[in-house]
């Protein structure tokens, strides 16, 4: 019976903890067995692969910034590093055991954790005054052998950048194990290359554009992946190296961002190039390690809505289906507010076009208050009256609810407003584009 309890039963189960549920799908990929199906009879099968892994050459810096240099792989005192990792390993396999109702481990809280884990074992559990991840502890953390040796497995997962990891959590399996599948295929390229260089990694020192290179690869690769998913991604950076490691950095990627992604990347994907572009500072190779305005505010809930516009050339980037997209799903407004919004800028654009009066679309464009704007929209009501066009641009309703509800900046307005008016009016511009620069050069004399 006992035997029997043993193949339903998991040892390994998922925890929150990001550094366990990291490792845990590592341990999945790498023996290439769901994790439930796997017991310790069966991981020591591996041992050897993994400890000749975490003692090559390219292995053994990583190994060190991740479990420091006391580590049974790195510890410069054990002469025998072999032997210590995999006494290790094994001694962690023997004292395996399933899962009960309750235990210390602060991860899985259903086993017993003794003794105190330290830094060496698992990363940032630190003592002293190192900045600790896991709160409350003063000299290590109390994880038990199941869950410390599925943090053994944490390098298949993590990702370089420059001189830390990023560590990806979701709450989708589905991701995790698409992110460990991809640690074990780095890994397994290294094998057939006979070319052992560590961990992941693309070259990138900027996390956040890190984080956002793999979002994007993530979302081509996996098609099952939809907005339904509710990803949500955090990534953890952090280096576990020297005496006194960087404080772990949190990088949260909101849902709504992601699901904007996944949408805009598939429906248009050249012009959310062009948009990134945009962010920074200079271009070319700069991107893998300068910082980009685009993914910082998006990362900070803060607006990209000029990043759509094409001031100069007075055109916009993708079109108004992936706009209000955005709109909706990043900035969180309502859709009645977008129509209106959208139905204002097209009576704009028609008037614009219909009375030739370029001069009122500088004056949309070079408004500096709230009070300004409304001149302008008054001008354009008037001039609407007298030219026999349907007027008022709104109602009132409409001006208080959805122009200017509570809470809105006239300029988010404006620039919305901007965008539908350029893309409505995008063949009359180009057509009368010298006449608009002449206007406009007369109007700056
Ligand atoms: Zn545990």
């Amino acid at each position: 019976m006992i035997e029997d309890d043993r193949i339903r039963k998991s040892y390994f189960v998922l925890t929150g903890n990001p550094f366990v549920d990291a490792g845990i799908y590592a341990v999945e990929a790498y023996y290439a067995r769901d994790f439930s199906t796997l017991a310790p009879e069966e991981l020591e099968a591996k041992i050897d692969d993994i400890v000749s892994l975490y003692l090559s050459e390219g292995w053994k810096k990583n190994l060190y910034s991740i479990f420091t240099g006391n580590s049974a792989y790195s510890n410069p005192s054990k002469k025998d590093k072999r032997k210590a990792s995999k006494d290790f390993l094994m001694g962690l396999l023997k004292e395996f055991s399933l899962p009960g109702t309750s235990g210390t481990c602060i991860a899985c809280g259903r086993r017993d954790a003794l003794p105190i884990r330290k830094r060496d074992q698992i990363p940032l559990t630190g003592s002293g005054k190192l900045v600790n991840f896991f709160a409350g502890a003063s000299s290590g953390e109390r994880y038990c052998p199941v869950c410390t040796f599925a943090v053994q497995f944490l390098p298949l997962f993590l990702y370089s950048v420059g001189n830390r990891f990023l560590l990806l959590h979701s709450m989708s399996s589905k991701m995790m194990r698409y992110w460990a599948k991809r640690g074990i295929k780095n890994l397994e390229e290294q094998i057939a290359s006979n070319n052992y260089i560590g961990c992941l990694q693309d070259g990138y020192k900027n996390q956040e554009n890190a984080l956002f290179h793999i979002s994007e690869e993530t979302i081509r690769d996996c098609e099952d992946i939809f907005p339904e998913e509710n990803p949500s991604i955090t990534a953890y950076i952090f280096s576990n190296y020297g005496q006194n490691p960087p404080p772990m950095e949190i990088i949260y990627l909101p849902n709504s961002v992601f699901n904007f992604l996944v949408y805009i990347q598939r429906i248009d994907y050249p012009s959310w190039r062009r948009i990134v572009d945009k962010g920074f500072a200079k271009k070319e190779d700069e991107y893998k390690r300068k910082s980009n305005e685009v993914y910082r505010r998006l990362l900070e809930g803060r607006s990209i809505i000029d990043y759509f516009i094409d001031s100069k050339d007075r055109s916009v980037i993708s079109d108004w289906k992936v706009f209000s997209y955005y709109l909706k799903e990043v900035r969180g407004m309502e859709e009645k507010r977008i129509e209106v919004l959208k139905k204002v800028g097209d009576k704009i654009a028609d008037y614009i076009r219909k009375t030739d009066n370029v001069k009122r679309l500088f004056d949309l464009e070079t408004v500096k208050s709230y009070e300004s704007l409304r001149n302008v929209f008054l001008k354009i009501t008037k001039d609407m009256i007298a030219n026999g066009l349907e007027a008022p641009l709104f109602t009132i309703d409409e001006y208080l609810n959805d122009l200017f509800p509570d809470g809105s900046w006239w300029k988010e307005t404006r620039d919305i407003l901007l965008f539908r008016i350029y893309e409505r009016l995008a063949d009359y511009l180009k057509e009368r584009k010298e006449v608009v620069e002449e206007i406009e050069e007369s109007k700056e004399v």
